[in-house]
């Protein structure tokens, strides 16, 4: 049964050729059968690698990074949730930071983008986790606690079971500064109090192969999801090997 989790965030990242190179590269020799590997790249990139992971019958799994709450319709420039299915991912991230806070995405907004992609049929990785500011102030727990609630308010339990949670706090995302394992588990054992049991929960912030092991050694902590250290298929590789 699957229960520990590594996702990788490619972000704005790489073209077909490097993606094909990376699927190339990739060996799953070391891949234990409770561990689902899924690589989130650009929309563009999920044909194209969908068709390499196939071909070499690797077991990796394709997230999008993010889409739009509707079906079909005038909406330039979105991608509904089926469109991302029909491409060949089976997850998808909602809720990034960083289309928090570039985008203006919003609770409202992404509660809508969790039950379209539920609908759909995608897992959602939904990302949550404190600024840098509430964090200074010693509100971490405060305010992802309010996170939690607004998800537990808003979905039943048989949904929310659906969905991966990864914190992220925002100001260990790409900063090269992570939360301490001691801190995460805390957070992530508060989490745990107020979601469904069992619930896979991720952590997300600078992690790399030299980290990676402190993080996934926390009792309530299920697994990573990796941003820069996941563009490098040897780094990838060392991360990996430490499930
Ligand atoms: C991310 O993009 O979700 C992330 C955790 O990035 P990084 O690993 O680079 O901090």
């Amino acid at each position: 049964m699957v229960n520990h989790y590594l996702i990788a965030n490619w972000k704005m990242h790489k073209l077909s050729a490097e993606a094909l190179q990376f699927i190339a590269g990739f060996s799953s020799t070391s891949l234990p059968d409770n561990t689902a590997v899924i690589i989130a790249p650009s929309f563009p990139l999920l044909p194209v690698m969908r068709t390499a992971i196939e071909g070499a019958r690797l077991p990796v799994m394709l997230a999008a990074q993010n889409m739009f709450y509707e079906e079909h319709g005038a909406f330039t420039g979105e991608v509904s949730p089926q469109q991302i299915y029909d491409a060949g991912a089976k997850y998808v991230i909602i809720g990034h930071s960083e289309r928090r806070t570039l985008m203006n995405e919003h609770y409202n907004m992404l509660s809508q983008k969790l039950k379209a992609a539920l609908t759909a049929e995608l897992t959602p990785i939904y990302c949550l986790g404190e600024n840098l500011q509430e964090r200074e102030a010693g509100h971490s727990k405060e305010v992802v606690s309010g996170q939690v609630q607004q998800l537990v308010k808003d979905f039943s339990s048989a949904d929310i079971r659906k969905m991966i949670i990864a914190y992220e706090p925002i100001w260990a995302i790409g900063t090269g500064k992570s939360a301490t394992p001691e801190e995460v588990e805390e957070i992530h054992a508060l989490m745990a109090t107020m979601l469904p049991p069992g619930m896979p929960m991720v952590y997300g912030g600078s992690v790399n192969a030299q980290n990676a092991q402190q993080f996934l050694q926390q009792p309530h902590i299920s697994g990573l999801l990796v941003g820069s250290a996941s563009l490098d298929i040897q780094e990838f590789q060392r991360i990996l090997a430490i499930f």
